[in-house]
């Protein structure tokens, strides 16, 4: 029976490129899930967008004196580019400064407010008198109160690492140069987390079994040590969503609150683009939808705690506000959060320029041998590293080796010696039908994986059948049956021939580009995957580009689909490349410089 998977992933925040840590922490883990479940014949909706509003946004456009709106554009289109480039399939990639983002963000602070989750209270934050405006967070630079370091953000000190109050701030000043500092009382919205604690608990209890340790410990484990304590979400700034409230002109929800409410409100602006504009409501509202939240380490607590507390304060009041209906949102299933990557044995660094960059990364390599390393290095319950000599040397002699050759030395000599045609295998041997068994079974095994969201266990699983492939090759080696008896080398390429195409579906989740390559060389003359492609939006906003995914799912190819004799094939050209060792070292002379 197929099911409703919402594949939910982290929104890249529109102040700095996309490096491979990100992509392997969230984008690349979703888009593999959510190709097998398409597969699978499943009903996938896979959206995120970018994270537009928040102080560092309008901070950087006030310091290049260039609105707000061209710095997250910026940024978007380079997202744009390397999902497309990598074949992130975003059914949906967007923004969160939409007109529809809005609505939806202001109708969950609507009904958490309805519900009496949300209490006003007044502090004291930095003043520009000059400026004539209150500067929250990152508009804010001094000495931090804990450590002394002199070049502390208000809101946090990247020394020590700790969150900080901004009015503790040690001798204030303003990034923007707007004169000297003074602290005013204002007023604000906040969540009242702890009245939500019992909720939030009981949610995270019930799918503690499937959870990720580190996930749980981020979670769980920290409310039962610390509690949930209410939390601002507000901001003194004008760059992002309005508060909903008669009299709160200059303040905007906080970007913590509302960028997460991009997982809903993306997939009704996602909806409304297609001919059924509530079909939004299948992963939504159907409470037997399974929801999977793809981010990194950084973000557990946001989204295993804050967004299920938002979710469930809203709880009916939510479309009873936006639809007149009295029905409560479906709540997440798994948060497979991920660890980091490190780089050649650091942490991976913007700043530094101790980074590989997805678009040079995609620029300079096919995006599978990328897609490949990332998926047997990911960080899934330990932080991983990312080595230019070991990205060769699986590549060289796993991907080739292993798959890439084994996939074109068979087609190759078939086509050489049957012109082009699958051959008629007559009675098959024993070990051809148990090596089909075989793999077969991978669908079943390599499929559990995947659901658990075991993503190098899976791919190492679906090695381990190519080898099997190999090793029957070596035994019944066609080259030479050929010499003496082409009706028993006729039997071998037919049966690895079958091997692979079963193998091309459970490797494609991972290597969409290459196995849609291998399809069309096996004779099919249809796709495995949709087409990615770009469309432009207009609203009362302006215009935002979107990253859609067009793909028929309706065939379940997630299973053995046999080749029959007599298929005409087409003529193979190798998958992959064959990497050098001498880009080792020209890649790692880039890092740092
Ligand atoms: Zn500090």
């Amino acid at each position: 029976m197929s099911e409703k998977i919402l594949i939910a992933i982290a929104w890249p925040y529109a102040n700095a490129e996309i490096h491979v840590g990100n992509l392997t922490g969230s984008h690349l883990p979703g888009d593999i899930l959510a190709r097998y479940h398409r597969l699978k014949g499943d009903k996938v909706l896979m959206v995120s967008g970018t994270d537009s509003h928040g102080t560092p946004v309008s901070l950087r456009a006030d310091s290049e004196g260039k609105p707000a709106e061209e710095v997250y554009k910026k940024f978007h289109d380079t997202f744009l580019s390397v999902f497309n480039g990598f074949g992130i399939s975003y059914d949906l990639f967007t923004s969160t400064h939409t007109e529809n983002h809005f609505k939806v963000a202001q109708s969950i602070f609507l009904a958490l407010k309805e519900n009496g989750f949300i209490f006003k209270k007044i502090s004291s934050h930095w003043y520009s008198p000059v400026a004539e405006k209150f500067l929250p967070d990152r508009y804010v630079e001094g000495t931090c109160y804990i450590c002394g370091y002199e070049n502390a953000r208000s809101d946090q000190c990247d020394q020590c690492g700790n969150v900080l109050e901004p009015e503790k701030l040690i001798e204030p000043r303003a990034k923007t140069g707007d004169g000297s500092l003074e602290l005013r009382e204002t007023e604000h919205f906040y969540l009242d987390l702890s009245k939500l604690e019992p909720k939030v608990k009981e949610f995270l209890r019930e799918r503690a079994s499937h959870l990720r340790d580190t996930v749980l410990g981020e979670s769980l484990g920290k409310i039962e040590s610390e509690g949930l304590l209410p939390r601002p979400i507000t901001r003194d700034l004008d760059w992002g969503i309005p508060v909903p409230v008669e009299g709160w002109d200059g303040k905007c929800l906080y970007v913590w609150f509302e960028a997460v409410i991009g997982y809903l409100s993306a997939a009704i602006e996602w909806s409304r683009l297609t001919d059924d504009t509530e079909r939004w409501r299948d992963w939504w509202l159907d409470p037997s939808v399974k929801q999977f939240y793809f981010i990194g380490k950084d973000n557990i607590f946001f989204h295993t705690s804050l967004w299920p507390a938002q979710l469930m304060g809203a709880g009916n009041q939510f479309m009873k506000i936006f639809a007149e209906e009295d029905k409560p949102l479906a709540l997440p299933y798994d948060i497979p959060a991920n660890q980091f990557m490190n780089l050649e044995g650091q942490k991976i660094s913007g700043s530094r320029n101790w980074a590989v960059w997805c678009q040079d990364a995609i620029d300079r390599y096919d995006a599978d041998a990328l897609r490949f390393y990332l998926t047997i290095n990911m960080p899934e319950n330990k932080d991983s590293d990312w080595d230019w000599s070991e990205f060769v040397a699986r590549n060289n002699n796993e991907l080739v080796a292993n798959w890439g050759n084994l996939a074109n030395r068979i087609l190759s000599f078939t086509y050489k010696h049957w012109e082009g045609v699958l051959p008629d295998p007559g009675k098959l041997r024993p070990n051809d039908k148990e090596l089909m068994e075989t793999i077969n079974a991978g669908f079943e095994l390599v499929g559990k994986e995947l659901e658990a969201v075991h993503l190098r266990t899976a791919l190492h699983e679906t090695l381990r059948l190519a080898s099997k492939v190999n090793k029957y090759l070596d035994t019944c080696a066609p080259w030479f049956e050929i010499k003496t008896d082409k009706e028993l080398a006729a039997k071998s390429v037919f049966t690895a021939l079958q091997a692979i195409n079963s193998l091309k579906v459970m490797f494609s989740p991972f290597l969409p580009f290459s196995s849609e390559k291998l399809h069309h060389f096996l004779g099919y003359n249809d796709s495995l995957f949709g087409e990615q492609y770009q469309e432009k939006i207009q609203d009362s906003l302006g215009d935002h580009v979107v990253l859609k995914y067009l793909g028929d799912h309706s065939d379940v190819r997630w299973k053995p689909s046999p080749l029959e004799p007599g298929t005409i094939l087409r003529q193979p050209v190798a998958l992959f490349k064959k990497l050098d060792d001498s880009l080792v070292e020209e890649e790692r002379a880039r890092l740092g410089s």
